[in-house]
């Protein structure tokens, strides 16, 4: 099963694929990871990603497009792959469908989370995530049992440097204009589904499952 996650940051991608990839055993590619590895470790590529990050801004087009033609072809995509915070523009979504072409594959679906804006304010400013594993708590709906640790894998948590309010904003407006518009391009396509990201966690990965199957 080949799928996107789409949606705003904080409509509950990274989550909800992370209990995808559990139920489906395929991977979880997400472009927003990879690069804030990157960044930690200082290679080349987060030396290029980080300032474009931590401004809330999208990384150039061609170094996620050859970050993500690289990862698919790997055999762990063989059953399948869900793709995370990635296409983020049109023309990112043109090099992914030709990609795909080439390699005589298709998107099954392509899910569209549904969340308003004031709504992710308040889950991105009180997130903190695990340095290690990614796993995600809030500091109301989803408090770690110790403070700062990961409940997953006892990593340390820490908020992203750019969930502060000034940076959300800008990347809210980032969306709008870039990524919104792939809503429409994938309608056309007929693979879009849309599910409302409101509720607990479970009932959002049940209304997205029973799209997906
Ligand atoms: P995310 O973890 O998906 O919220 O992504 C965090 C940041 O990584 C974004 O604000 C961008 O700066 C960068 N990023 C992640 N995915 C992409 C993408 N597909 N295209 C461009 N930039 C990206």
């Amino acid at each position: 099963m080949r799928l996107i996650l789409l949606g705003p940051p904080g409509a509950g991608k990274g989550t909800q694929a992370k209990l995808l990839k559990e139920k489906f055993k395929i991977p979880q590619i997400s472009t927003g990871d990879i690069l804030r590895n990157a960044v930690k470790n200082n290679t080349a590529l987060g030396v290029q990603a980080d300032s474009f990050m931590a401004a809330g801004q999208l990384v150039p087009d061609d170094v996620v497009i050859g970050l993500i033609k690289e990862r698919i072809k790997r055999d762990d995509c063989d059953p399948g792959f869900i793709l995370d915070g990635f296409p983020r523009t049109i023309v990112q979504a043109d090099k992914l469908s030709e990609t795909l072409e080439a390699m005589n594959l298709a998107l099954d679906r392509v899910v569209d989370l549904e969340v308003d804006p004031e709504e992710v304010i308040n889950r991105l400013t009180g997130r903190s995530t695990c340095s290690e594993c990614g796993g995600m708590f809030h500091e109301e709906s989803r408090k770690p049992k110790v403070a700062h640790v990961c409940d997953c894998c006892g990593g340390a948590l820490a908020q992203r440097q750019d969930d502060n309010k000034a940076t959300i904003l800008k990347r809210l407006d980032v969306y709008q204009e870039s990524t919104a518009p792939l809503k429409e391009f994938y309608k056309k396509q007929g693979n879009l589904g849309t599910v409302s990201a409101k509720g607990s966690v479970e009932e959002i990965f049940s209304r997205i499952c029973e799209l997906v199957t």
